[in-house]
């Protein structure tokens, strides 16, 4: 492997298995004998075709997505789907319902109040985002058009551990941050929303599996680019879409296939997140402050014991290898974002470093 090694616990744009990038690299100005770079070829053309059919056709096999789900390649990150969500879903007047568990939902919120009408089913604002509200508290509207989660909160590192039962009312859940990293039925969903990179691939493409029946008429109104109905009907090629974006997440697809699938991603991660929360835990040093039964096995928030010490433990972590670990500005501490393309090696340096920082200054 010819990539330099460094572990980046970015929580996105975030490390991409370094097989992928290998293959990027050893194709990249030569498309497999096309004498092109797949980022100077025609969406239209025949490799590029063939690029889009097996990304969908392995992203069916790895979820067993059923015939009756279409899957868009979009642009626009994850947040473009906060408003088309609403746009398309609320359009004939309907009621959005929202679970508030952090920053990610509340984002989805507030963008959805510009495009319909919002009701707040449950929220953990008074217990700041540590918890998943109870489902016995959730106050549901009268006749929602779908029940809205973010499956991860990547910033608080709040993880819903199974899904919701909502009945007959259609989810519409933001996977971006846990996608593919453990296994769920698509067809308890209405609309699940992956933005690529976190899981997936490059920045700025959305992966969005939506159930047929959710998707109208073309609409009048709409922006064209924001019209599901438009999108599914032109294999999400109305416009040009995000080509190489496209092209790199159909490798990470086939990466995961190779690695043994979801079930191989959901044990790593297990084991992964397991080890960091001991560490931890076992330790008077760090604290992790979410409810254990709702930590995120992606997203992993932690503090030192003496918050004068973060910038030695940033500057010594980055010393081994260990990168971007720094909090996110609204919480502060330490981050550690450990996705499918984490290696067990990566957490484990990670834990032997912190074990090191903690003898040395605890
Ligand atoms: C990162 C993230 C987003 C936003 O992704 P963009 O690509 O910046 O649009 C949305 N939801 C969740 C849960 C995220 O982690």
């Amino acid at each position: 492997m010819t990539k330099k090694q460094v572990y980046n616990f970015a929580p996105g744009p975030a490390m991409l298995p370094a097989d992928v990038l290998v293959q990027v690299q050893a194709e990249f100005l030569d498309y497999r004998g096309t004498g092109m770079s797949i980022v100077e070829m025609s969406h239209r053309s025949k490799e590029f075709g063939g690029i889009a059919e097996e990304s969908e056709r392995d992203l069916r096999g790895l979820l067993a997505i059923p015939k009756n789900y279409k899957i868009l390649f979009l642009q626009g990150g994850a947040t473009s789907q906060f408003a088309m969500a609403p746009m398309n879903l609320l359009a004939s007047g309907g009621t959005g319902d929202y679970l508030h568990t952090g920053i990610w939902s509340g984002k989805a919120i507030d963008e959805a109040r510009r495009h319909g009408k919002v009701h707040i089913a449950a929220t953990s604002e008074a217990q700041n985002f540590m918890i998943i509200p109870a489902r016995a508290t959730w106050r549901l509207s009268e006749n929602p058009a779908y029940l809205y989660y973010a499956a991860n909160e990547t910033i608080g590192g709040v993880e819903f551990q199974t899904v919701p039962e909502a009945g007959e009312i259609p989810l519409v859940s933001d996977m971006t941050s846990n996608f593919l990293s453990r296994h769920f039925d698509v067809s308890r969903f209405g609309v699940i929303i992956a933005g690529a990179q976190k899981n997936i691939g490059p920045a700025g493409l959305v992966v969005v599996i939506i159930r047929e029946d959710l998707i109208a008429k073309p609409s009048e109104h709409l922006p064209t680019l924001y019209d599901y109905a438009v999108m599914a009907e032109n294999g999400s090629m109305y416009n040009t879409p995000s080509t190489f974006g496209w092209y790199v997440a159909g490798l990470v697809f086939k990466w995961i296939r190779d690695q043994g699938g979801v079930a191989a991603m959901e044990r790593n991660s297990i084991a992964r997140s397991d080890k960091l929360y001991k560490t931890i835990d076992d330790s008077g040093f760090y604290h992790n402050p979410v409810a254990p039964e709702h930590r995120s096995r992606m997203n992993i928030p932690f503090t030192l014991a003496d918050e004068s010490l973060n910038d030695a433990f940033l500057k010594e972590a980055k010393a081994n290898q260990l990168v971007e670990l720094k909090g996110h500005r609204s919480v502060g501490g330490m981050r550690a974002s450990m996705y499918n393309a984490m290696p067990q090696a990566g957490c484990d340096a990670l834990v032997e470093f912190m074990l090191d920082f903690e003898k040395r200054h605890g």
